[in-house]
């Protein structure tokens, strides 16, 4: 709905009015023109007032004075410091305050009589406040001592500062009480009576002052050019103000806005029982208090946060350990569930980790953290923790059976693109006494006096997830994501190794396979050709000479007749393991075939090799096996290497003097002639 110009204009009109603590001059933007001044101008300057078109500023103010407004207005908001003046009123010399400041393209001339006082004595008793509360060390000591302050140097009947929580409503935390007010102290107002106009009115100017509420309103002259007065502190109450101060028994109020670095923090608030003149020095000394009190309470709640903080990092030294011994998801909140409980005010702690759950303290059944887990990974997707202190009344939660909880803050761990993880702290129910001075639900027309405060015990709630808290928990979550891709690290290279350990074991099996015989472990027919064929290279090349014996045993089948077959194997393996054992390193032995071998001797002559073929022989008939009753012989056919040869002809020739061997009657020595047959 669009309200009408005509009354648009009329509420601005009932607006355009001040208080008669002093008076105001409204001037274009140059000032050069002046637009209107309030109906006490001429009764405050002691100055009759002209025609409304020839209202000029320096017949208001002298040529002098009013050059100066002109010259220091100049690209400026606000005059830095009031000036000061002196006019002849009813024959004696008044001096005046005047400030200036710009207000919706206008800038308004604030003008109050200022009475004597005595100014260096109330210097000293601010100064020493001042430096008192620059070294405050404690919150409550400093807006204690802030209070008790302000209500020694102005007489205010009551002095409190009201503390704005997260929904904006405002609980008196300290006061310094007079005679003639009740005390509010740990009292509650609503939000309501902290209205977002109000409150962005303050963050513009800090400082708002009601002389006395029943104070009758002064308007303007000219009465159609009325100005906007929002930013002005010579503005009259508006008449829901005036009454809700009435209802509260006040009719003096100076209130200074405590402006945090993330909003109004909350305000000073100055009551008094009857109309309270508080001359401009005392309000600027009440502010320069204030002012000074905020800046320590901000540097000491950081402090306070930084301390927090060091205590959440100092719990972290996870991610630097986690290097040197990654431990699992379970171990580590096993190990910190504690400490994160204690930092984080939570009496329990769930890690859910891609579909597992790691519980610690008084946490919701696995299953229903897992559901917990899968809904804010669909609806939380942005990298910021998540909380609730209402979780029965979260359209997220209010479905999940958290009987034992009431708040939670869950941290998602962004351990990689496709797995998330979270870390969540679980809050129980606090029940919560609240003393309201005004009603909450209360219409304003209705309001009731603060002497009869009501007594509302909020439940459902948890305590509130401060910001710092928030802030510990993404330092806490990055830093156990880290933990955990680290141990996951370390799990995939254990895994690796043993892949990599499985592999070379099988590879080793596979060239046992491949090289060796399985009965005997000597090397197989295949490798033992292998080397035949990489000394006859070497032969052809270098001419070094070399040899094979190739040898049978001798009535092995008999052997295996009498004494069956597998003692016929251990005649094999013990076989093997003696010549094996009786030749020189370069040497090699291979199985051929069945009860037939061959050594392959290098660096051998055709003498070399039948001196070892004979000590073979001999050797042989000493073996003994057990159940075996008849000595062991072997015959051996001696082939040496000659050019030309290969593999097969040399095993052919050798293979042809061990036949002649048999034929001679077996455990012999027989030499291949030059050539095989
Ligand atoms: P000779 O060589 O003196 O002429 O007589 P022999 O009895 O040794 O005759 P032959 O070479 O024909 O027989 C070899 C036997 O060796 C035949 C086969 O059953 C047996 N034999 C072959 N391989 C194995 C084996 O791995 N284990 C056992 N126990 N016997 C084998
Ligand atoms: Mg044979
Ligand atoms: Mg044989």
């Amino acid at each position: 709905m669009t309200r009408s110009p005509a009354k648009k204009r009329s509420a601005s009109l009932l607006s355009a009015h001040i208080q008669p603590f002093g008076a105001l001059m409204v001037l274009d933007g140059e000032c050069r023109r002046v637009r209107s001044v309030s109906a006490n101008l001429d009764a405050l300057l002691d100055t009759p007032l002209p025609n409304p078109e020839k209202l000029a500023l320096s017949y208001l103010l002298g040529k002098r004075l009013s050059q100066r407004v002109r010259r220091e207005m100049q690209g400026r908001e606000r005059l830095p410091a009031p000036l000061t003046f002196v006019r002849q009123r009813h024959g004696r010399n008044v001096r005046y305050q005047l400030h200036a400041l710009r207000s919706a393209g206008q800038v308004l001339l604030e003008i109050e009589p200022l009475q004597t006082l005595g100014k260096w004595r109330l210097l000293g008793a601010v100064n020493e406040r001042l430096m008192k509360l620059a070294d405050a060390t404690h919150q409550d000591e400093l807006i204690d001592y802030l209070v008790a302050s302000i209500q020694q140097i102005t007489g205010y009947d009551r002095v409190v500062v009201c503390h704005f929580d997260s929904d904006w409503h405002g609980f008196i935390v300290a006061q310094a009480l007079g005679a003639r007010l009740p005390s509010i102290l740990g009292q509650r107002f609503p939000a309501r009576d902290f209205p977002a106009a109000l409150r962005s009115a303050y963050e513009r100017n800090p400082i708002r002052y009601i002389q006395d509420v029943e104070a009758p309103a002064i308007g303007f002259y000219p009465s159609s050019a009325a100005p906007s007065l929002e930013d002005s502190l010579l503005r009259a109450p508006a008449a829901d103000r005036a009454r809700y101060l009435k209802n509260l028994g006040v009719r003096g109020s100076l209130t200074i806005a405590m402006q945090g670095d993330a909003g109004l923090w909350g305000m000073v608030v100055c009551h008094a029982a009857t109309p309270y003149p508080t001359p401009p020095p005392v309000r600027d000394a009440v502010r320069a208090l204030v002012q000074m009190a905020t800046q320590r309470l901000l540097l000491l709640r950081a402090r306070q946060e930084a301390r927090y903080l060091q205590r959440v990092q100092d719990s972290l030294v996870l991610s630097s350990t986690a290097r040197k011994e990654p431990r699992s998801p379970s171990r580590l909140l096993s190990a910190q569930a504690e400490t994160w409980m204690a930092l984080f005010r939570a009496h329990g702690v769930a890690l859910w980790m891609d579909g597992h759950c790691y519980r610690a303290g008084t946490a919701p059944a696995p299953d229903v953290i897992d559901q917990l887990a899968q809904r804010l990974g669909r609806s939380h997707t942005h990298t910021g923790p998540w909380c609730s202190r209402e979780l029965a009344k979260e359209p997220l939660t209010r479905s999940l059976a958290l009987d034992e909880q009431c708040g939670a803050l869950a941290v998602p761990l962004p351990v990689s693109q496709q797995q998330r993880g979270w870390l969540l702290f679980f809050r129980p129910e606090q029940i919560d006494t609240r003393y309201w001075a005004m009603q909450p639900a209360q219409a304003p027309s209705t309001l009731a006096l603060p002497s009869s405060a009501w007594c509302e015990e909020v439940r459902g709630k948890c305590e509130a997830w401060q910001r710092v808290e928030r802030l510990a928990a993404v330092d806490l979550g990055e830093d156990l994501t880290l933990a955990i891709s680290a141990y996951e690290i370390s799990k995939l290279n254990r895994h690796l190794e043993q892949e990599r350990k499985a592999l070379a074991d099988a590879n080793q099996r596979l060239e046992q396979l491949a090289h060796f015989d399985p009965l005997t472990q000597v090397w197989n027919r295949y490798r033992i050709e292998q080397a035949i064929d990489a000394e006859l290279v070497a032969a052809q090349r270098y001419g070094a000479s070399f040899g094979l014996l190739l040898f049978d045993v001798d009535h092995f089948k008999a052997i295996n007749d009498t004494h069956g077959h597998a003692l016929g194997d251990e005649v094999l393996v013990a076989l093997a393991r003696l010549v094996e054992n009786s030749l020189r390193g370069c040497d090699h032995l291979g199985r051929w075939g069945g009860e037939e071998f061959i050594v392959l001797a290098k660096h051998a002559d055709r003498e070399a090799l039948v001196g070892l073929a004979e000590r073979l022989r001999e050797l042989v008939t000493l073996l003994s096996v057990e159940g075996l009753h008849r000595p062991l012989t072997v015959s051996i056919g001696v082939a040496e290497w000659q050019p030309g040869d290969s593999c097969k002809t040399l095993v052919a020739r050798a293979d042809q003097a061990m036949y002649c061997a048999k034929h001679g009657g077996r455990n012999r020595v027989e030499v291949a002639t030059g050539e095989a047959l």
